[in-house]
């Protein structure tokens, strides 16, 4: 295997880490910031794909490591960024992608269920970016980019606890963003429509199974067609660049317009 020594590319020069970089757009993200020029860390959970992409990467001649964990664990996720570190070098580009879904009418959650998707959704990205700040920190400054969602300003039925981690991820990337200015750390969240990953198919059908339209035809009136997982990768590889320089704090929506109506 020949490492390719890459001198152009957005991403040139920064160690990167993708949470849910197995998966959906967190896969697309892992491949494409590999091929921008970073050295890239996908943290999954240990089941998943993240072994079999990081060798895909690597045969294609760039630098990646998969560390397991499941991103609500305190200790795997410091395990996780410490494996990462060790191998690429300090953190300077984190996208907390990993999430889940939960739809029920919100009269059957349980308590559960609200701390399981609190956890994995939002503590998940508080223990993720508290791991990696201060190794960033002492690299002299970095992006951190969060996955919310158009969940976090406008509510579907039957995803009142979704909604709400969303809506808390939408300003935790904020709080981050004004905390860390000075120390030459931006934040940002990219808030995508429905998308074509496995999430996404799977809120698909929850919904369907609960009553709620979204049928092709009530996708299409509000965001065109159903997102691609690398529009997301896209809208987060430029908010990770210096292409972003002076974009901190901010929402950038993937979403065809299903927020502008
Ligand atoms: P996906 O299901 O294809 O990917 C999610 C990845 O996260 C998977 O690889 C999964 O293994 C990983 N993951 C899940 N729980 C984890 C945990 N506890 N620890 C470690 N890894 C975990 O779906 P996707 O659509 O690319 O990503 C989901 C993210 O995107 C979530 O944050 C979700 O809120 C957000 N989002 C999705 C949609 C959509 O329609 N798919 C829309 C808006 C926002």
């Amino acid at each position: 295997m020949v490492m390719k020594t890459q001198t152009t590319g957005r991403l040139v020069g920064k160690t990167a880490l993708i949470s849910g970089g197995a998966g959906g757009c967190g896969r697309s993200a892992a491949e494409l910031f590999a091929h921008e020029g970073a050295r890239v860390a996908i943290v999954d959970l240990p089941h998943s794909d993240g072994e079999a992409l990081a060798a895909k990467i690597r045969e294609a001649g760039y630098e990646a490591v998969f560390a397991a964990a499941d991103v609500s664990n305190e200790e795997e996720v410091g395990h996780a960024v410490n494996a990462a570190v060790e191998a690429l070098g300090p953190i300077t580009v984190l996208f907390n992608h990993a999430g889940s879904l939960i739809v029920k009418p919100f009269l059957e959650t349980t308590a559960a269920e609200w701390d399981r998707l609190m956890a994995v959704n939002v503590r998940s990205m508080f223990l993720m970016t508290r791991a990696v700040l201060p190794g960033m920190i002492a690299a002299g400054g970095g992006a951190i980019v969060c996955t919310s969602s158009i969940s976090a300003v406008a509510a579907t039925p039957g995803e009142v606890l979704y909604d709400t981690t969303k809506g808390a991820c939408h300003m935790f990337a904020r709080a981050i963003a004004v905390e860390y200015r000075d120390r030459n750390i931006r934040c940002n969240a990219v808030c995508p429509g429905f998308i074509k990953t496995a999430h996404g198919e799977r809120e698909l059908e929850l919904l369907t199974g609960i009553g709620v339209d979204v049928s092709e035809s009530a996708i299409a009136a509000q965001q065109g067609r159903m997102c691609r997982p690398d529009e997301v990768a896209r809208a987060a590889l430029f908010l990770a660049s210096d292409e972003a320089s002076f974009i901190s704090g901010t929402h950038l929506f993937v979403d065809n317009g299903f927020t502008a109506i």
